[in-house]
């Protein structure tokens, strides 16, 4: 036997390479082996029918909360993946150096999807974010610890893909945006890792003093808050800030969550040919059970919102693979990691809800139907009900 699964007859899109048809996938020791017109079903142990369906590289969401057991708004990663075809979660700064451990070990203990990580620049990450017991993480000087984080980031160079600030007043306090000078510092002295920067619900700091320090590379998320420090003017036009920092090759990622997306700014900014580079849900405690769910909800909100099917695809697979400088992820080229989803386009009436209420009415809905992990059939996948459970 040449192969351990083959998906049969169903529609590629694998944005890395440019394939979009009706193609077979093969997949040998963990990884992806062949992608073909026709792969003959003799040479696989087992055969999957793929026809109907579309098959993309297995969901990157690059915003998560998935420190399941190590913060108080963890969710269950792999409960997650199964409702969305996710088979990387990327935690967003849950942990910061104190923790992180415990997120690594994670990936062992518990899950069976990949974990990977943004290490907060606060030492003690994302501690105290309840309603009940809400407690700025980084606004003491004495919490953040360069060297720390620098030597994390060496420490785990597979796992820790980055350094997580969030920037807004709940966060950052009286230090304003001092912070994310702190964590570009820290990445300049770890081989310039990615940082992700919140923009936090109030101010200050004002968006463009998040915005502006931001480098090639660097991530912002909740690009289409509709809070106090929303993209748009006034006047309903792009902030500059928001043109220079894409035009500087800052990524703009969704970061949905419980508070940080409205329809109305992700429209209006559509409209103006602001599109996100990478669909994340920032999906945690507050989240998971709606307004975000998961990626694959957030991604049939832009289908909805009229973003094309291979651009949604891009946003969830090969784009955020690339924000965190991974070749080996995010693409079913032979090679690559053996993680897939079989997705449908299900047909029928959806309410959408943002996360400031709003609702969107739409007809279709991106849906799991299968899942590969490490090369084998891991799940039939198990959408969320959008009203409420799974
Ligand atoms: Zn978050």
């Amino acid at each position: 036997m040449t192969y351990d699964l083959l998906l049969k007859g169903g529609h590629v899109i694998d944005p890395a390479t440019g394939r979009d048809g009706v193609l077979d996938v093969a997949f040998a020791g963990g990884k992806v082996a062949a992608v073909a017109e026709r792969i003959s079903e003799a040479d696989a142990r087992e055969v999957r029918q793929a026809g109907g369906f579309y098959v993309v590289p297995g969901l990157i969401d690059l915003h998560t909360h998935v420190y399941w057991g190590g913060t108080v708004y963890g969710v269950d990663p792999d409960k997650l993946a199964r409702a969305s075809g996710m088979t990387t979660a990327v935690d967003a700064g849950s942990a910061g150096a104190a923790n992180i451990r415990g997120l690594v070990d994670l990936q062992q203990s518990r899950t069976d999807i990949r974990l990977l990580a943004f290490v907060n620049l606060t030492f003690p990450g994302i501690y105290g974010d309840l309603r009940a017991v809400a407690v700025a993480e980084a606004d003491d000087l004495r919490l953040l610890n360069v060297p720390h984080v620098v030597r994390t980031l060496k420490t785990w160079p597979d796992q820790v893909v980055g350094i997580k600030i969030r920037v807004g007043r709940s966060s950052t306090g009286a230090l304003g945006a001092m912070p994310l000078h702190l964590a570009i510092s820290a990445s300049e002295q770890a081989g310039n890792a990615p940082v992700m920067a919140h923009i936090g619900a109030d101010m200050p700091p004002r968006l463009e003093e998040i915005m502006d320090p931001l480098r090639q590379g660097d991530i912002v998320t909740h690009c289409y808050t509709p809070k106090m420090n929303k993209p748009l003017t006034t006047k309903g036009q792009l902030r500059d800030c928001m043109v220079a920092g894409r035009e500087r090759g800052v990524i703009m990622d969704v970061g949905h969550g419980a508070g940080s997306f409205g329809f109305d700014v992700c429209r209006a900014m559509l409209e103006l040919g602001f599109a996100p580079d990478v669909i994340s849900s920032d999906v945690h405690l507050y989240s998971a059970d709606g307004p975000a769910y998961d990626v694959l909800v957030t991604m049939s909100k832009f289908l909805c919102l009229g973003l094309p099917l291979a651009d949604v695809i891009r946003a969830a697979t090969s784009a955020p693979a690339a924000a965190m400088r991974r070749t080996d992820i995010g693409t079913l080229k032979p090679g690559a990691a053996g993680d897939a989803a079989l997705l449908e386009i299900r047909k029928g009436p959806v309410a959408y809800v943002d996360a400031i209420g709003g609702e969107m009415k739409a007809d279709k809905r991106l849906v799991p139907r299968g899942i590969v992990l490490g090369g084998k059939w891991w799940s039939d996948g198990m959408a969320p009900t959008l009203n409420g459970g799974r």
